[in-house]
């Protein structure tokens, strides 16, 4: 993490539909609750004041303004189809996925899943911008990284190189390598969490290691408090948390195979107001 710079509370961006409605009428409806502008640069991108919830406005439950979702490490795709489904046909996903052979994949999953609102981008999430207006009025991101796959039976381990098999974590060259991954997640959900509108991040591995997983999520805190993210509580029914190795860990959310289950973990982060202090 770098210096800390204080930033204004950003604008909300909204992409109008126009397939369904004119700019102009969207002005003229939401200019009767707040202060709406038009992008510079970006034709049919409104701009709204900072803190705008438009989340259960009718422009939007109606699909006539859109709402944007990242799946930052896609391939297979399964949940990214799962999110379209979620959505219903609402909003739209880019699906960012760096290995070209799992783009295709990637691609063959969106194509039979039928959703219509994937957008598939082959290249890596680091280098996505956060800043470009494109991406202004993404609302949620589900980072789904590589991960040793610790918690998982070894045939279902299809996004691993055919070298790696099931983890022995007394072994060196295991460690190091959970410790490469560890390093590349703590970036991945760094850059997450550092998109300008972003209100919701999960994170999510397959690792039962806590490098991976509860080491990631308290290495980013500093950051994602400063951006006003809380940790929220998913599935607060469920029986296992994460592990008590920091304050706050409860809210995380554990399955392992003691359970009778695959080994997966969750992190959810949400803020209410966008804008804050970027440390990234
Ligand atoms: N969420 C997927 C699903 O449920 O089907 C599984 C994702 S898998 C655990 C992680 C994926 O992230 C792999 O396909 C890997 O190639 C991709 N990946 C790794 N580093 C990446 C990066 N820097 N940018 C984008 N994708 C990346």
């Amino acid at each position: 993490l770098g210096n800390k710079t204080a930033v204004k509370p950003k604008p909300r961006f909204l992409r109008v539909n126009t397939l369904k409605i004119t700019t102009e009428s969207v002005i003229e409806e939401l200019n009767k609750i707040h202060m709406v502008d038009k992008d510079d640069m970006i034709p049919d991108m409104l701009v709204l004041p900072p803190g705008t919830d438009l989340h259960n406005h009718p422009l939007v439950t109606d699909g006539k303004v859109f709402l944007q979702v990242i799946d930052a490490c896609a391939a297979p795709g399964n949940k990214t189809v799962h999110l379209a489904a979620l959505m219903n046909g609402k909003g739209s996903i880019i699906a960012c996925e760096l290995n070209k052979e799992r783009a295709k994949t990637l691609q063959h999953t969106v194509r039979r899943s039928g959703a219509n609102n994937i957008q598939i981008v082959n290249g890596d999430f680091l280098e996505v911008d956060r800043n470009d207006p494109s991406y202004a009025e993404v609302r949620a991101i589900l980072l789904d990284p590589s991960c040793s796959g610790s918690g998982i039976s070894t045939e279902r381990l299809d996004y691993l190189l055919p070298s790696h098999s099931r983890d022995n974590q007394d072994d060196a060259s295991t460690s190091s390598r959970v410790m490469k991954l560890s390093a590349f997640q703590k970036k991945a959900l760094s850059h997450a969490l550092s998109f300008p509108s972003v209100e919701r991040v999960v994170y999510s591995t397959c690792s039962i290691h806590q490098a991976e997983n509860e080491d990631v999520v308290n290495s980013v805190l500093p950051l994602a408090t400063s951006l006003g993210f809380e940790l929220a509580t998913p599935f607060p029914q469920w029986h296992r948390r994460g592990l008590p190795v920091f304050q706050g860990s409860e809210h995380l959310l554990r399955t392992d195979p003691e359970d009778g289950l695959e080994g997966f973990f969750i992190a959810l982060f949400v803020r209410k107001e966008v804008g804050g202090t970027s440390e990234e």
